[in-house]
């Protein structure tokens, strides 16, 4: 693209950066932007420069928090002894919109993938054990993809996870999960929490 502007094809070239942000949807962004007021285009800056020195993850289930504990981890209302894993921050917003969980998360940060160089200590796994040893848990409740990822990362932590009293139990499967969860539909992502199943019996299939 031929721009007119140095200053905006740098911005072009920043938002261009962005995923699914092509070129001529980068420049309309920015065009669009330059229209508005200036308090308007402040306030869309500091938003991002606050979001981004401010933000944390939740001590005990690692979600995308404003404390040190999450509003969901910090909850007396939420039953302490399920656990639900998930591959990010976007799958606990995603599964606390169906309104069909109660429990509490626990973010990966990931999946392990050999291929990208993701192993188990890249992600947020001995914590996970860790919890599941220490807290009161009754249930560990995985919400991964059913990618070869997502096995992987399910059959190394089953093997983890052996802990008699706990039970350890996945989604229906069938749902995308971690990057593509946004398209999953809330009724069918919330049928499959509540009629999730042991891990045991998708492994004799
Ligand atoms: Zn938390």
């Amino acid at each position: 693209m031929n721009f007119s502007s140095k200053l905006l094809e740098n911005a072009v070239s920043e938002f261009g950066k962005l995923p699914g942000i092509g070129q001529k949807t980068a420049l309309r962004l920015v065009l669009h932007l330059l229209n508005q007021d200036d308090k308007d285009v402040e306030r869309f800056t500091e938003s991002l420069t606050l979001l981004k020195n401010n933000i944390k993850f939740c001590r005990k289930c690692h979600h995308l928090s404003d404390a040190d504990y999450c509003e969901i981890c910090s909850s007396t209302k939420r039953n302490q002894k399920l656990i639900c894993v998930v591959e990010d921050s976007r799958d606990v917003m995603a599964i606390e919109n169906t309104q069909q969980y109660n429990g509490l998360y626990h973010v990966l940060n990931g999946l392990i993938s050999p291929m990208d160089g993701v192993g188990p200590a890249d992600l947020t796994i001995n914590h996970l054990v860790q919890r599941v040893n220490e807290e009161e848990v009754d249930e560990v409740i995985f919400a991964l993809s059913a990618t070869m990822e997502g096995d992987t990362t399910l059959f190394y932590l089953h093997k983890k996870l052996q802990n008699p009293g706990v039970k350890i139990s996945t989604l229906a499967r069938g749902i995308a999960f971690g990057g593509e969860i946004e398209y999953a539909d809330e009724l069918t992502l919330g049928r499959s929490i509540t009629t999730r199943v042991p891990y045991e019996n998708t492994l004799n299939r």
